[in-house]
């Protein structure tokens, strides 16, 4: 079935790449997809174990890439030493660049033709890492629109209006042709952008316009232009943050432990509450990513790899701006960011509650928001 492609698929450690492995198992057997997973050496031990559970269930090997293989040092390491122990941060990712993009670029070098699957849910509006080569593609399973940005682009450019309006005549019999055809014929403008009109056409039926981007893609070197055949043309699923945690629930291989909600106590106005805390993403247990409560969680629930994060705070490096970990671990400061934490949490809560959709913009910049929307930030390429 592979059709002389091969079918990768990145495992971070994450809910969202380890639910796709199972989703592609389960719905299309028929694929022979590759696992791969780029180990920084700095993961957390339920990343690990999320990956011993996924080989079970998949009956398959995930090969581990890694950035070097240096004897004395695991990757992260190593690179720490050659950028002279410049501690990464969001403004400069190193760590990113050379622990996942580069082994993942390596993995696939060649000119072979590859299939690339992305984790990102029909919840979220982001793209995830896409790699530049001709020979790769990525594909989105869990969304409407399973295309990446870039053919989405040729698709609908004004000037292969005349081709796709020509695919849409000879394959569409859907009952509301006459329709689809009208969107497909009106051309991008200021007023019609790009996004409306894949809405648009996507919503009239996306079977009918996978099935006309497959034939679209015959005309250029992509991938997916060289197979008869594609089984994700007829899926319709659109997947969301619920369906994710179903699948890895029913599965048996389970949620990664480090999403477990855990209670903390704190005084708020003399009195004790009940706050909860856990880690939003997969990724290095220092990851810079990491909002202050998590860095508490850290701090409480691992604490062996919090002094750990600590130690490579030297010689004005710190993982956080404006903070070291050492303060940040201070008492009095864990109290100060629970309170912080549970009293915005609280507030979070309330506004959801308030019909006006004003209560809910307006303190918008306040929040620290819920773990649960944090994990859409950062690196795809660490998180998904
Ligand atoms: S998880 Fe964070 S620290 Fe680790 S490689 Fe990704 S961005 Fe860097």
């Amino acid at each position: 079935m592979n059709q002389g492609i091969k079918h990768v698929l990145g495992i971070s450690g994450g809910k969202d790449s380890a639910a796709l492995a199972i989703y592609l198992n389960n719905t299309y057997p028929v694929l022979d997809i590759e696992y791969y997973s780029c180990d920084t050496g700095k993961e957390l031990q339920e990343t690990y174990d999320l990956i011993d559970n996924l080989e079970v269930y998949l009956g398959k090997k995930i090969k581990i890439l890694k950035a070097v293989s240096d004897e004395n040092h695991d990757p992260f390491d190593h690179f720490l030493d050659v950028y002279g122990g410049f501690l990464p941060s969001n403004t400069a990712r190193w760590c990113t660049k050379k622990l996942k993009l580069m082994p993942f670029e390596k993995y696939i070098a060649g000119e072979d033709p590859i299939v690339s699957y992305v984790g990102i849910r029909g919840d979220e509006d982001r793209e995830g890492y896409i790699s530049k080569k001709s020979n790769v593609q990525s594909i989105f399973p869990f969304r409407k629109n399973i295309w990446s940005e870039d053919v989405i682009s040729k698709v609908l450019k004004n000037d292969n209006l005349e081709f796709i309006v020509r695919l849409y005549q000879e394959s569409c019999f859907h009952t509301n042709k006459d329709r689809i055809l009208e969107i497909a014929k009106t051309p991008l403008s200021n007023s019609y952008n790009r996004k409306t009109k894949l809405d648009y056409l996507l919503d009239s039926s996306t079977e009918a316009f996978n099935k006309v981007v497959f034939q679209f893609l015959k005309t250029t070197n992509y991938p997916l232009g060289k197979v008869d055949n594609y089984p994700l043309i007829q899926n319709e699923d659109v997947l969301v943050r619920s369906d994710i945690f179903s699948i890895l629930k029913d599965s048996g291989v389970g949620v990664p432990g480090y999403y477990e909600k855990r209670e903390y106590r704190v005084d708020i106005d003399g009195e004790e509450k009940i706050g909860f805390y856990s880690r939003s993403r997969s990724g290095c247990f220092f990851c810079f990513f990491q909002q202050k409560i998590e860095w508490v969680w850290l701090y409480e629930n691992h604490n062996e790899l919090f002094n750990k994060a600590l130690d490579y705070e030297k010689e004005g490096y710190t993982w956080q701006q404006g903070e070291t970990l050492k303060e940040l671990s201070q008492p009095k400061r864990v109290k100060a960011i629970k309170k912080e934490h549970y009293t915005r949490i609280q507030r979070t809560k309330n506004n959801f509650k308030s019909p006006n959709l004003v209560d809910i913009l307006t303190d918008s910049d306040e929040w620290e928001i819920d773990w649960e929307e944090e994990e859409g930030k950062g690196c795809a390429a660490c998180f998904i």
